[in-house]
């Protein structure tokens, strides 16, 4: 139910296939409408000028959907058999009942950002921390201030060049001695002067004013030296975790758990099923570009349709 499954939703109802959605109650930990929901103002999903709230631009797609005849159900499905057709779908604790079928399905289920759970994390969580600097790293309370971003990767090093539009300063804390980021973003990285690695270190806890996080608690693991770093942002960029555990061993998953599709689509190693959105896309991650993906899904599903299945 987060953006790629909208735009399917919307795609399928449009063209008349009246598609089935469940939303999910909580599912991964999230209310319905998914990652979204847990971020304030989008400023980066083109159309929104003064920006949108994530919960708001949730709520925008769920009622588009409907519109054009989706039927929404706000209940997890734990439990799949795609290895015959129909398809079977068990809703959450209803897995001893009938199962719902599909004659073809679209996994859009989204991924979550790993966090750490330090204390001080929840308290401050939206309040100057953060799981993605794209989304968040622009907001007024990051202007000009020194800011952190935790993780040694890919995302680290392009979320740490992100902000340093913003920042007076990024410092990089990263767990080992060496990056785990691609050596053109290690590079890139290590050599701007508005950002300092601080190897060997981890954070241990998160402080503030009551309002606003203003300074964190970190300690070095190999000198053991514990020293407070003051900043007014923290981002985590330490990976994402897909939700995928309802097709482990059903479908194809790259090394990190992601459903594999074919290259340019949304085509799984299971014919009539689709993947869409952050389950399937480890790199770019955004609002528009789950859309996007939720868009090819529900044109491939329906030319798959239309090829197997009479009116
Ligand atoms: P990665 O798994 O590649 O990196 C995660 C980083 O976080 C590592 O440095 C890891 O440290 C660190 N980390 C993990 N857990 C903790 C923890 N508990 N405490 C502190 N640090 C922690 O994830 P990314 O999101 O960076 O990248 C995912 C994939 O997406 C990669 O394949 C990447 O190449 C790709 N990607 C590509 C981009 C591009 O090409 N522009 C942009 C973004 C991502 P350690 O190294 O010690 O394990």
């Amino acid at each position: 139910s987060g953006p790629a499954g909208h735009t399917a939703a919307l795609y399928l109802s449009r063209a008349t296939l009246k598609p089935v959605m469940f939303e999910g109650f909580l599912a991964n930990g999230f209310a319905a409408g998914g990652q979204l929901t847990t971020t304030t103002d989008v400023e980066n999903y083109p159309g929104f000028p003064e920006g949108i709230m994530g919960t708001v631009m949730m709520d925008k797609f769920r009622e588009q959907s409907i519109k054009f005849g989706t039927t929404i159900y706000t209940e997890t499905i734990s439990k799949i058999d795609i290895s015959t057709r129909p398809f079977k779908l068990w809703r959450e604790s209803k897995e001893d009942q009938e199962p719902d079928t599909a004659d073809a399905l679209i996994i859009a289920t989204g991924a979550a950002a790993k966090r750490l759970n330090l204390p001080g994390e929840d308290k401050y969580w939206q309040k100057g921390i953060s799981a993605c600097a794209v989304c968040d790293g622009a907001v007024p309370i990051f202007r000009n201030k020194p800011l952190a971003v935790v993780g040694g990767g890919d995302s680290a090093a392009e979320e740490s060049l992100f902000l340093t539009k913003y920042a007076s300063h990024v410092y990089v804390l990263v767990r080992r001695d060496k990056l785990r980021a691609s050596k053109v973003m290690a590079n890139r990285l290590l050599t701007n002067p508005k950002v300092t690695v601080l190897w060997n270190t981890e954070v241990i806890e998160c402080k503030g004013n009551g309002e606003l996080l203003n300074s964190l608690v970190i300690k070095n693991n190999q000198t053991k030296e514990i020293k407070e770093l003051s900043v007014n942002g923290l981002f985590f960029a330490i990976g994402h975790a897909p939700a995928t555990d309802l097709v482990k061993g059903k479908l194809d998953l790259d090394e990190d758990g992601y459903i594999l599709t074919k290259p340019d689509s949304t085509c799984t190693n299971i014919e009539g099923v689709f993947a869409a959105g952050d389950v399937k896309d480890k790199k770019y991650r955004q609002a528009i570009t789950s859309a996007g993906s939720g868009c090819m899904a529900a044109l491939e599903c329906e030319r798959w349709l239309s090829e197997h299945f009479a009116e």
